[in-house]
């Protein structure tokens, strides 16, 4: 049986760290603080920001929302980030998505200065991640490879498979992955018998938004999974891509849904803004 990656203890443990950092910071007069917009009104974009205000709450990071009416026009859109990159008061900004399809999301991450962009998806980051150069890493990628050094799992000479090539989860985490000197092998919908691929796996990270697409059949013996999605099953309960109960009788590691990346994102999301609010000392 697959030892569990436990997310939730990790980030607990995280969070109590910057906690502390965040009171040094203070007594230095540096107040972290974070800005979050919101555009239109999607249910579940509500429920991620509101556990990313209570984490900021937790820690001693100012926090402010921006909630954006769903017709706001582009130009609205960024005179807003425009204003909170000149407002010296903010360490970070983060654009919850997804936003309306009228506004063009990749334009708005260009916006938001780079030394602001705590979620890492301005591509001036993007790149800089590629280079291998410190920078700010998208959180959940970010996360998975703080759990995995924290269980002491070194991914060197590795084979890693990621499926799902998202610009916010899959792609930052292959580059992740091969700047800890795996071999690491992307996979999408278009991969042909996907099962070929997945079941090489020493590392599997999977990012598709399917409920338990992943079967034990697909995966390689005492494998470590890393399952990213957050789905409703059929019987209305939260899982993730893998189907949890029967691929943990043959992954040596795995992380659970919820209580596993979950957890880990919004950690390393208050991890960014402290390095932020750090970098003006
Ligand atoms: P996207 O919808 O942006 O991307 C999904 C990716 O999965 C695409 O690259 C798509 O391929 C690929 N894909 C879809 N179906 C298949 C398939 N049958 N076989 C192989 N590949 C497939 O999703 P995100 O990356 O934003 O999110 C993925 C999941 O992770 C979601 O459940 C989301 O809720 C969750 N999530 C969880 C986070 C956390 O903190 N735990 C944070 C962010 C996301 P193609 O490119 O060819 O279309």
């Amino acid at each position: 049986m697959a030892e569990i990656l436990d997310g939730k203890k990790v980030a607990k443990k995280i969070r109590e760290e910057l906690k502390k950092e965040v009171i040094e910071l203070k007594e230095k007069g540096i107040r972290p603080k974070l800005a979050v917009i919101m555009v239109g009104n999607d249910s579940s974009s509500k429920i991620y920001v509101k556990n990313k205000s209570l984490a900021c709450e937790e820690i001693g990071i100012e926090y402010e929302e921006y909630l954006l009416h769903e017709t706001t026009t582009m130009q609205e859109l960024l005179n807003l980030i425009d204003k909170l990159n000149e407002d010296k008061s903010i360490n970070g900004i983060l654009l919850q998505s997804p936003i309306p399809k009228s506004l063009d999301i990749n334009e708005a991450f260009k916006r938001i200065a780079p030394e602001k962009d705590v979620d890492g998806f301005n591509p001036c980051n993007v790149g800089k991640l590629c280079l291998g150069q410190d920078t700010f890493v998208s959180c959940t990628p970010y996360g998975i490879i703080k759990l995995l050094e924290e269980y002491n799992i070194d991914l060197e000479g590795k084979d890693a498979v990621v499926v799902g090539r998202s610009n916010i989860v899959g792609k930052p985490m292959m580059q992740c992955l091969l700047n800890k000197n795996a071999t690491v092998t992307v996979c999408h919908s278009k991969t042909y018998k996907l099962e070929r691929v997945t079941s090489k796996a020493d590392v599997l990270v999977v990012a598709i938004g399917r409920p338990k697409f992943i079967t034990k059949d697909m995966v390689k013996e005492n494998a470590i999974v890393i399952d990213v999605g957050i789905n409703r099953g059929e019987d209305g309960k939260i899982c993730g891509d893998v189907d949890y109960e029967e691929v943990s009788k043959v992954a040596s590691y795995i992380t659970p849904v919820p209580g596993g990346i979950g957890p880990m994102t919004i950690a390393m999301l208050m991890s960014n803004i402290v390095k932020a609010a750090k970098s003006k000392i």
